[in-house]
């Protein structure tokens, strides 16, 4: 596997995952937020990046699907199957944070949201496979590096799929879980 296109397929099915878990975990909670936390400009994010915007065209979008004023935001929710700029997925409020019933929870859902951050982490230089705009930048990024990263949030995920069910953690799981930082911001 040499080339970005060969990643799409594997981060979209990942990011459906995540997408999924984080459903699971704060549909009730942010359904009923009034603050919703969503941004047209957040969403705008898509159609800059020269990577999302090609997990975009493979669900038939385009600029002209966004609405000026909400986004990808319609009725349910976020309409993006994927392709989402990774800090919808990273963003917790306190609210959200406080609700889950300890330490162990909130760690293991900050992971989640942190691991398709993860994946394209300093992609090119400081700049997350997300920013980048040029799409001929793409073929610079390394990309067994992309594949490494994607192979640790899989493992990450597949951790947490399991505390979900169990509501416990092994040693091993938190060595798997330590490898996704969780940034500061
Ligand atoms: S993350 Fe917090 S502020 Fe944002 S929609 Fe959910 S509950 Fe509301
Ligand atoms: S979750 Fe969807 S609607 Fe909300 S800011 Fe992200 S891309 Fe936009």
């Amino acid at each position: 596997m040499n080339s970005i296109d060969d990643i799409l397929d594997p981060y979209a099915e990942l990011e459906q995952s995540v997408c999924r878990l984080m459903k699971e975990l704060f549909s009730d909670t942010c359904g009923l937020c009034t603050a919703c936390c969503c941004r047209a400009d957040i969403c705008e994010e898509a159609l800059q990046s020269a990577f999302l915007s090609q997990l975009l065209q493979r669900q038939g979008l385009s600029e002209a699907n966004m609405d000026d004023r909400y986004g990808w935001l319609d009725l349910h929710g976020c309409s993006l199957e994927y392709g989402r700029p990774t800090i919808c997925y990273a963003y917790f409020c306190d609210q959200l944070l406080a609700r889950l019933p300890d330490d162990e929870a909130r760690l293991t859902a900050q992971v989640l949201g942190q691991l398709m951050d993860h994946i394209g982490h300093n992609a090119l230089g400081s700049l997350a496979l997300g920013e980048i705009r040029n799409p001929d930048d793409l073929e610079k990024v390394d990309h067994n590096q992309l594949f490494q990263r994607m192979e640790e949030a899989g493992a990450a995920l597949v951790v947490i799929e399991n505390y979900l069910q169990t509501g416990r953690l092994s040693l091993a799981d938190r060595a798997i879980l330590a490898e996704i930082k969780i940034s500061e911001d």
